[in-house]
């Protein structure tokens, strides 16, 4: 099973919990479900730009405040390697970073399983949003999805941001 799969699966389960109750409280915890976590966090532009992105590239249904949360710690890594891209020490920031994105990518809710891998679907939003300075630069981000998704996917050769050993 791969990462996409497990994470459905959970949510799935989760949802049926849910129903099961009738709406009452569960014991049960899922960091994507909307109803356990809530959404009322208010939202940047950027953030809204990764919505539309996520909407139109992985039919994104549903974010919560935590996907918001992890969103705004992304951007203050991001912001950091953008600006000390000469620097060689941003090794760790570059795989915090990264661990933003694996978070980022357990609290949504997506329609359907991508196609994309886990691991590369997380390596293409790191080059997005590298490029496109956190989502700020709108009409960037479909130029970029396609670099990024050739390079990721078809060409499998990952940027040094991305090359840390991934795990399914
Ligand atoms: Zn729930």
């Amino acid at each position: 099973m791969n990462t996409w799969d497990n994470i459905k699966t959970a949510q799935i389960a989760h949802d049926l919990v849910h129903r099961e109750s009738d709406n009452g409280r569960i014991a049960d915890f899922d960091p994507s479900c909307i109803y356990c976590v809530g959404d009322n966090k208010s939202r940047t532009r950027n953030y809204r730009n990764f919505l539309i992105y996520l909407t139109n590239h992985y039919q994104l249904t549903d974010v919560i405040d935590e996907t918001n949360l992890t969103f705004e710690k992304l951007s203050r890594k991001l912001e950091v390697l953008i600006q000390e891209s000469k620097e060689e020490n941003n090794q760790k920031t570059a795989k915090s970073a990264r661990k933003n994105a694996e978070e980022i990518f357990k609290t949504v809710r997506l329609s359907k399983i991508p196609k994309t891998s886990f691991n590369d679907m997380v390596s293409i939003l790191i080059r997005v949003a590298y490029e496109t300075n956190v989502f700020d630069k709108a009409s960037n981000i479909e130029i970029a999805h396609q670099l990024a998704y050739q390079q990721v996917v078809k060409d499998g050769n990952y940027l040094e941001l991305s090359k840390e050993e991934t795990v399914t």
